[in-house]
């Protein structure tokens, strides 16, 4: 058993739109244990989306379409299903019926043009829609001895999305097309290298290990992926568990959080932990570490605020930094870094300051001020401390990575604490 997506608009292969349908899609078929082995993506043209579905109908028991079934010209789907299918489109009045009721909700005249939606391929199970006008379908189409399930939703992504929970998930179990369950877990890691993480578990991230572990990057963060396939959620969820304990055993407090978890919920979690408060002084992140602490649900408990020190008068004025110091060892140095936690942690009465300097390039460049270079400063009761570090990659990316780091070392710190 093998399942096809095919994601339908001239917005989505032009680049102008990404397709996320065949993500989600994706993601809740193989919780149901449907493998999802081909995405296709087609423009809207009418030879190429019949080619495309005789393709799919071809390698695939099961074909699930998005796009396309909107009343323009250029929605195509009911009629390349019915060629492909080799039926006649036949009109549903009651799906004209629901697309004349919504036109009166909305007190507006229903344009001829919509009647095409109340039209399907002979034979069809219509797939109501209370969302939209579009409704979906599912058609079974026979292919030499065997059969192709054909399944077309709206492409529009809350309106599919709902179609699949209430009308094809149930579908799809009905049909016999489940195979088990299957459960991804994510660890997510800061502080090494990818590599590094790997020679650490190659025995589980190898080939054919069951259940299967693969590690990806995304700005720094290392994730590792585990994939359990079981009849039953139990079993599977059996499957991950040692594999879980082992990895966080090996990489210890390299691991952060689970699933979504970023650094700054690890962070807010922890300063609830321990009853601990922090603030921000930020200067080459502008902000970005506490716009990220905020983003959590409940941070106003422990992460009191910040200042956005770029300039030098702001870390003189409003941090306290001295001007000897700025003077001394200029504006990005570890003693300035250290001043600024160390002000913005007195100004702000909290427990634990964070604060960082850099160079975003591309100004402000001096020949032992490189762009890349930044300093992130710790300061709490009874101590401050600096970090250096220096990456390569755009304005963009440097603040991301030094707003990472700045909350990794508060992520550190707090572990170490009472
Ligand atoms: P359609 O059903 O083809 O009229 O699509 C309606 C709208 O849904 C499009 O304009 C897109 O904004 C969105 N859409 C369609 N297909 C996708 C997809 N595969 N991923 C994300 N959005 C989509
Ligand atoms: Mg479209």
């Amino acid at each position: 058993m093998k399942a096809e997506i095919i994601s339908i608009g001239t917005e989505l292969t032009t680049g102008q739109n990404l397709d996320t349908n065949s993500q989600w899609l994706s993601l809740r078929l193989a919780e149901i244990g449907i493998p999802v082995v081909w995405h296709t993506t087609i423009a809207d043209d009418l030879a190429d989306n019949i080619a495309a579905f005789r393709i799919a109908c071809g390698r695939a028991q099961l074909v699930i379409a998005t796009g396309g079934l909107g009343p323009t010209l250029d929605d195509l789907t009911r009629e390349v299903v019915a060629k492909v299918a080799g039926v006649e489109l036949e009109f549903d009045p009651a799906s004209l019926e629901h697309i004349q009721q919504l036109f009166a909700r909305r007190k507006r005249d229903m344009p001829e043009r919509n009647r095409v939606q109340a039209y399907f391929p002979s034979g069809a199970d219509i797939l109501p829609n209370p969302n939209g006008t579009a409704p979906g379908f599912a058609l079974r189409i026979p292919v030499q001895g065997s059969s192709s399930t054909v399944i077309a939703m709206p492409g529009v992504p809350s309106e599919m999305f709902s179609m699949y929970g209430e009308q094809v998930k149930p579908r799809l179990l009905k049909l016999g097309f489940s195979g088990g369950v299957q459960i991804q877990r994510k660890i997510n890691t800061f502080g090494t290298g990818e590599s590094h993480i790997e020679e650490k578990l190659f025995d589980l991230t190898r080939r054919g290990h069951v259940p299967e572990v693969g590690i990806t990057a995304s700005d720094a963060t290392i994730s590792l992926r585990i994939f359990a396939r079981a009849p039953t959620l139990a079993d599977a969820l059996a499957q991950i568990a040692p594999v879980e304990a082992t990895i966080r055993e090996r990489l210890g407090k390299l691991v952060f959080g689970v699933d979504d978890e970023e650094l700054q919920t690890a962070v807010i979690r922890l300063l609830h932990e321990k009853r601990k408060t922090l603030s921000t002084a930020e200067s080459i992140t502008g902000g970005l570490v506490a716009h990220r602490l905020a983003q959590v649900p409940g941070a106003s408990d422990w992460f009191r605020g910040g200042i956005v020190a770029y300039v030098n008068r702001v870390k003189l004025k409003q941090l306290g930094v001295s001007i000897d110091v700025l003077g001394e060892h200029s504006a990005v140095s570890a003693p300035v870094a250290e001043a600024m936690a160390a002000g913005c942690r007195a100004r702000l009465k909290t427990d634990l300051a964070v604060s960082t300097t850099g160079v975003a390039g591309p100004g402000g460049v001096t020949p032992d001020r490189p762009v890349g270079l930044v300093y992130v400063g710790l300061a709490w009761r009874g101590g401050v401390a600096s970090f250096s570090f220096h990456w390569s990659g755009t304005r963009i990316e440097i603040q991301s990575r030094t707003a990472k780091q700045a909350l990794n070392l508060v992520r550190l710190k707090l572990l170490e604490m009472a």
